[in-house]
């Protein structure tokens, strides 16, 4: 008889398929509602926990998001098995932060692994280690959101303190799980040369190999006027790679592979 699915239940605002940008090949992206930071710039608001009440005024069903089974996301997941076997691709999970659900998301993984697909996540890696290292344990490759090294200004502007988040990163590469380290950079927070040269060597020091830029944008303003939230980051102008060129230098020069997503 073969073993029973998981019947635990997770809330996603959204299945995403054909990614390109959430690891390799092409993949469907799971987007996990919840998450424990209030990043001023973020663009999925309607994701962070403190917005709950703000959400069910809002009632647009996209932005709510709902309760999925395990067997229903993988039965969405694996309508495009062909293309991730053509293209070394898979299942990302994403969010809000994946974590926060990690009972969800760890039973998600041990089915997607018993079908073989291939499993990333994009985490702020925010949780207790006993929750991170379960969680890892079925990952193949991890995005890891790294948003400023200075503990003060993290909070700051995030609401939390990236003592745990540093120490995940270390433990994730010191397990030999791969790592790509991924800085949103945003303006008045961490795009200034002297943020990214103190990224850097912190991510060196763990022993990060490869980084993907991420220029500040717009896409959640629309977000925050649905939501009825204030958006610190009204106005401030988009980045394009081409302004980054020598904060990205940064990451070359310490011997990185350093990208634009
Ligand atoms: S970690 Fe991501 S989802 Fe959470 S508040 Fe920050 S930007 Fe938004």
């Amino acid at each position: 008889m073969s073993e029973m699915v998981s019947t635990e239940k997770g809330l996603i605002f959204n299945i995403q398929k054909f990614s390109i940008n959430d690891g390799p090949g092409i993949r469907s992206t799971v987007f996990f509602a919840g998450c424990p930071l209030s990043c001023r710039w973020c663009s999925n608001p309607e994701s962070q926990n403190r917005n709950k009440e703000a959400v069910r005024i809002c009632k647009d069903p996209k932005l709510m998001g709902k309760e999925w089974t395990v067997e229903e996301v993988l039965k969405e997941v694996e309508k495009d098995r062909c293309f991730y076997e053509e293209s070394g691709g898979g299942m990302t999970l994403s969010g809000g932060e994946v974590l926060q659900q990690h009972t969800f998301a760890v039973a998600l993984l041990t089915e997607a692994k018993k079908r073989s697909l291939h499993c990333a996540a994009e985490t702020t890696g925010y949780a207790s280690r006993e929750i991170f290292a379960e969680f890892v344990r079925h990952i193949d490759l991890l995005l890891f959101d790294m948003k400023h090294s200075d503990r003060e200004i993290h909070r700051e502007k995030t609401g939390v303190y990236n003592d745990i988040i540093i120490e995940n990163m270390r433990y994730a590469v010191e397990q030999k799980v791969p790592v790509i380290a991924r800085i949103p950079v945003i303006p008045r927070f961490n795009a200034s040369l002297g943020a990214a040269r103190e990224m850097a060597a912190l991510l060196k020091d763990i022993g990060i190999k490869e980084v993907h830029l991420l220029p500040f944008h717009q896409f959640g303003e629309k977000k925050y006027e649905q939501l009825g939230l204030s958006y610190e980051m009204l106005g401030v102008k988009q980045m394009h790679p081409e302004m980054l060129e020598k904060y990205q230098k940064v990451f070359l020069d310490e011997g990185m592979d350093c990208t634009f997503r």
